[in-house]
């Protein structure tokens, strides 16, 4: 069923053609809905027989809105941070029955404003070998309107109570459960209807696209969106090692990925943030450290690093606070900048990697 939410601008002035209008009463329908509002009968600037008329076909079954429905939130009382767990599919809020998969979103605050981390697929197929969201499988790609979803229904929870308005989310960061460089053009229709003017007119710059290395997506990348930030999670820096971790690394080995980035940078001027988990005895010694030196000098870029947050079937465990410290100084003593993750949502597995399909959040609404 057709998703108003997928559509570009021009396709949703299509889509009022179609119903016999004026192709600008689709850019009014398009403003509409990326503000939150699913009620055509709030439409007030569209004529009343247009209203009635998206109604009926609504409720007909015509076409459904976005697709995403909160089915669970956790909130850490310490950060703010909230989980979101999103129900989609083929299930709109006023149809219950038809099945559906779940995803999850994080909100967290920051100073300089709110970001959420959108989960571009249902499940991986990455198989990070720390990561929670490789355990329940691959089961499908998310659409460009059920990520703008995640975001629009976020929004109208908490703006339900009482957060603050519209703009609440001002920035979205492309790192739940899935590879995005796996859904390539859905992640890049999603970036565009964020950007859109009619819409949610985001800055590109406010944007943030993570990736475990899938290299021909990297150059795709840097032409398509040079103002979109671009971060690899990158985890080691031998081919051995990595390959260990992170099987993607077999298909693309590291001294290409590092190419590639090279590239990115010398083509788009931007920074590029390396993602380095710090794993306990296996990626966190001093020589490891020496290693990021070595490779990274002179690039353009910055590492963040995050310990490991736990998840309980993988087996690894997190550097400690102080191992973490001492490697973010190792690194910067050889030039890189580099920082130390503040953990968010740690108390409600909605930190890095623990996000996952068959979720540990409940139904309903819970606060921590
Ligand atoms: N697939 C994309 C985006 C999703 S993961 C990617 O790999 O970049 C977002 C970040 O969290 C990645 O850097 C990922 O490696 C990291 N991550 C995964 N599991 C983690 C864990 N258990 N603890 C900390 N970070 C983790």
């Amino acid at each position: 069923m057709k998703n108003l939410l997928d559509l570009t601008i021009e396709e949703m002035k299509q889509f009022a053609v179609e119903l016999g209008e004026k192709p600008f009463r689709g850019r009014q329908i398009f403003t509409w809905l990326h503000r939150g509002v699913r009620d055509f009968r709030e439409m007030t600037d569209l004529s009343l027989p247009l209203r009635d008329k998206l109604t009926k076909g609504f409720a007909r079954g015509d076409f459904r809105i976005g697709g995403c429905r909160v089915a669970g939130v956790q909130e850490d009382s310490r950060d703010k941070t909230r989980k979101f767990l999103f129900r989609v599919g083929g299930a709109d809020e006023e149809r219950e029955d038809n099945g559906g998969d779940f995803v999850e979103a994080v909100f967290m605050k920051y100073r300089y404003g709110n970001t959420l981390c959108v989960s571009s697929q249902i499940g991986c197929r990455m198989g990070c070998r720390f990561c929670a969201g490789a355990l329940g499988g691959f089961v499908r790609n998310l659409s460009p309107g059920e990520m703008l979803d995640q975001v629009l229904a976020a929004e109208r929870y908490l703006r339900e109570k009482g957060e603050a308005d519209e703009k609440i989310i001002n920035h979205v960061v492309v790192m739940g459960m899935g590879e995005p460089f796996d859904n390539y053009d859905n992640v890049a229709g999603f970036l565009r209807l964020l950007h859109h003017e009619a819409g949610k007119n985001m800055s590109y710059r406010n944007m943030t696209v993570s990736t475990s290395g899938i290299i021909p997506m990297i150059y795709r990348f840097a032409e398509d969106f040079p103002q979109v930030n671009l971060a690899i999670s990158l985890h080691c820096l031998t081919d051995e090692g990595r390959s260990a971790i992170m099987p993607v690394n077999r298909r693309y080995p590291l001294d290409e990925l590092l190419e590639a980035a090279h590239r990115y940078t010398d083509k788009t001027h931007r920074r590029i943030t390396f993602e380095y988990t710090l794993i306990r005895g296996e990626n966190d010694t001093a020589e490891d450290a020496a290693l990021i030196g070595k490779k990274l000098g002179g690039m353009l870029c910055h590492v963040n690093l995050i310990p490991l947050n736990r998840v309980e079937e993988t087996g690894y465990d997190g550097s400690t606070r102080k191992r973490a410290e001492e490697f973010a100084a190792a690194i910067e003593s050889a030039g890189i900048p580099a920082t130390v993750r503040r953990e968010l949502g740690g108390k409600i597995d909605g930190a890095c990697g623990q996000l996952r399909r068959i979720s540990s959040c409940p139904t309903g609404t819970d606060s921590l």
